[in-house]
């Protein structure tokens, strides 16, 4: 399993980072400061760290200076706040893989986490799925019908993502919410049944229904079909 070390002092954010990286199948250790993110790592060799920038008593260019002076490699996602372009550039210079510039959104920390891994090593998911008529390219992501390729949003890609990743799990309109929008742009969770009538649209229907998705009673949303890796 591939492990991530997130270290952020804001207990909010690292809690919500440290949600949606479990979620997306990560095992994930979260700490506060750059003193324990070291001990940590020592302890439970991340493959990956999402580390910010600015920590109460070790920042996090000491962590990655550390890190890189130890000649470890591991590959490092650095958080920085907005105004901060030249640490950006000087965190980039020490070794970073990465940077974000907070607030930035889940959903985009998630795609560069799974990039900077593909780069780094293979996924342990398999990144092409199939269900019935359809097949999804997750690094790609694309969604096909039958061979033709169907034209989603980002938001919908995401929301069938997580569906087809956890095929008979009900999620609720608040999870999906908390997984697919941004941590401080949450709208309301009818937004989610918008977006999730639109994907059932685009998805097409079956013999004159929609039995890809279900809602189940008004508690959320679960995709019904079973889902394989397709074969190498
Ligand atoms: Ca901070």
């Amino acid at each position: 399993m591939t492990h991530i070390l997130v270290v952020e002092d804001e207990p909010s954010l690292c809690q919500l980072l440290a949600n949606n990286l479990s979620f997306e199948g990560f095992s994930v250790d979260a700490v506060g400061d750059g003193m324990p993110a070291l001990a940590q790592h020592a302890a439970h060799r991340a493959d990956l760290i999402v580390l910010d920038l600015m920590l109460p008593q070790m920042d996090g260019f000491e962590v990655l200076r550390i890190l890189r002076e130890r000649q470890d490699e591991v590959p490092v996602l650095m958080l920085t706040a907005r105004g901060q372009e030249t640490d950006r550039l000087q965190g980039l210079g020490l070794g970073a893989d990465d940077y974000m510039v907070k607030p930035f959104s889940v959903l985009e920390l998630i795609a560069r986490v799974k990039a900077i891994l593909r780069r780094t090593r293979p996924l342990d998911r398999p990144p092409v799925l199939l269900s019935g008529p359809f097949r999804f390219d997750l690094p790609r992501l694309e969604a096909r019908r039958a061979g033709r390729l169907l034209d989603l949003t980002p938001r919908e890609f995401r929301l069938l993502e997580i569906l087809i990743t956890h095929p008979g799990r009900t999620h609720s309109r608040k999870e999906l919410l908390q997984l697919a929008w941004e941590a401080d742009a949450r709208p309301a969770t009818r937004t989610v049944d918008v977006h999730i009538a639109n994907l059932r649209k685009k998805l097409g229907d079956e013999a004159g229904g929609n039995p890809w998705i279900t809602t189940v009673g008004g508690e959320g949303y679960r995709w019904v079909m079973p889902v394989q890796a397709e074969p190498a």
